[in-house]
């Protein structure tokens, strides 16, 4: 009798996402659909590409029309996603950036998952009600664009808007005006009590002073930055000296990208032991 052939299974065919940046070397979101993928036993395959700047929609092409499914979009090119985008999801409208692109059969779908991970991190992972809270949100660039609808639908008894160029505050509280009670103002000028203070300045990330006043974070109950691990310390420090219970932006991180997984693969995998892995890496 012949020996039969060894037969070994064929393997699936993975599915391409990658994440776009500029630099994108330090890009967490890899490792994070690596473990997301492993739990849920989707075929995804998660890589950087870093593309030169100006050259958003050119690289973005490429990568669908050579099968790629879905990309994440980080710094420079929020804004260009937007761009490329063929049709926008309301929240990706509302922020008017785009970090999170789906190939569809009628085009690329653009969304924005930033400001869901945000509130997820803050109720879900760490206990908070932000219904009735006073809320200072530090920044009014992306990152800030993309969270203020979704603090805003929490209810909070206010939400201020301080940023360092005191105009770009007070249009974006003028944009969300009509979603709940929000103001805009200089940094340097904040006063007054607040229960929560979410940084969303790119000072941490930079490693540069921040012009806040030491009683805008007194009284403080809760401090936040979206800036993750070493470069959030300093922050931290001065909101934990005020007496404020603080987290870095790692969750935030983990949720926005778990909100993007959902929307490629229509299932939201577990972020706990996901938060635990990069806190311990
Ligand atoms: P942008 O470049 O769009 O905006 C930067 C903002 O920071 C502006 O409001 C700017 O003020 C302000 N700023 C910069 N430097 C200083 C400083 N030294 N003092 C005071 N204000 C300053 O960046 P993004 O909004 O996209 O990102 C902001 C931060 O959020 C980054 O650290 C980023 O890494 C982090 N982030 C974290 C995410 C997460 O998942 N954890 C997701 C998205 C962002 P001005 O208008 O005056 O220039």
């Amino acid at each position: 009798m012949a020996p039969q052939a060894a037969t070994r299974p064929l393997p699936e065919p993975m599915d391409r996402y990658v994440v776009i940046g500029n630099p994108v070397a330090h890009s967490r979101s890899p490792e994070i659909h690596a473990l997301f993928a492993r739990e849920t036993g989707e075929p995804v395959q998660y890589e950087r590409l870093r593309v030169a700047p100006g050259d958003f929609a050119r690289a973005a092409r490429v990568f669908f029309a050579g099968g790629g499914r879905g990309a994440n979009v980080t710094l420079p090119f929020k804004v260009d996603a937007f761009a490329f985008s063929d049709a926008r999801t309301a929240r990706a409208e509302a922020a008017a950036a785009v970090n999170t692109l789906s190939a569809r059969d009628d085009g690329i779908l653009g969304d924005n998952t930033d400001g869901a991970g945000l509130v997820r991190d803050l109720t879900a992972n760490l206990g908070l009600a932000l219904g009735g809270a006073r809320i200072l949100l530090l920044g009014a660039g992306g990152a800030a664009r993309g969270v203020v609808g979704p603090l805003l639908a929490q209810g909070p008894a206010r939400l201020v808007i301080a940023n360092r160029t005191p105009d770009r505050a007070r249009a974006l509280a003028e944009r969300f005006g009509g979603l709940g009670p929000v103001t805009g103002m200089a940094l340097d000028a904040v006063a007054g009590e607040f229960d929560l203070v979410v940084n969303a300045t790119a000072s941490s990330t930079r490693g540069e002073a921040l012009s806040l006043d030491d009683r805008a974070l007194r009284g403080c109950a809760f401090a936040y930055d979206m800036a993750y691990g070493p470069s959030a310390a300093p922050f931290l420090a001065r909101a934990r000296a005020g007496g404020a219970r603080v987290s870095d932006g790692l969750g935030m991180l983990v949720e926005q990208a778990a909100e993007s997984f959902l929307v490629w693969r229509g299932r939201r995998p577990a972020t706990a032991p996901v938060i635990a892995a990069l806190r311990a890496a």
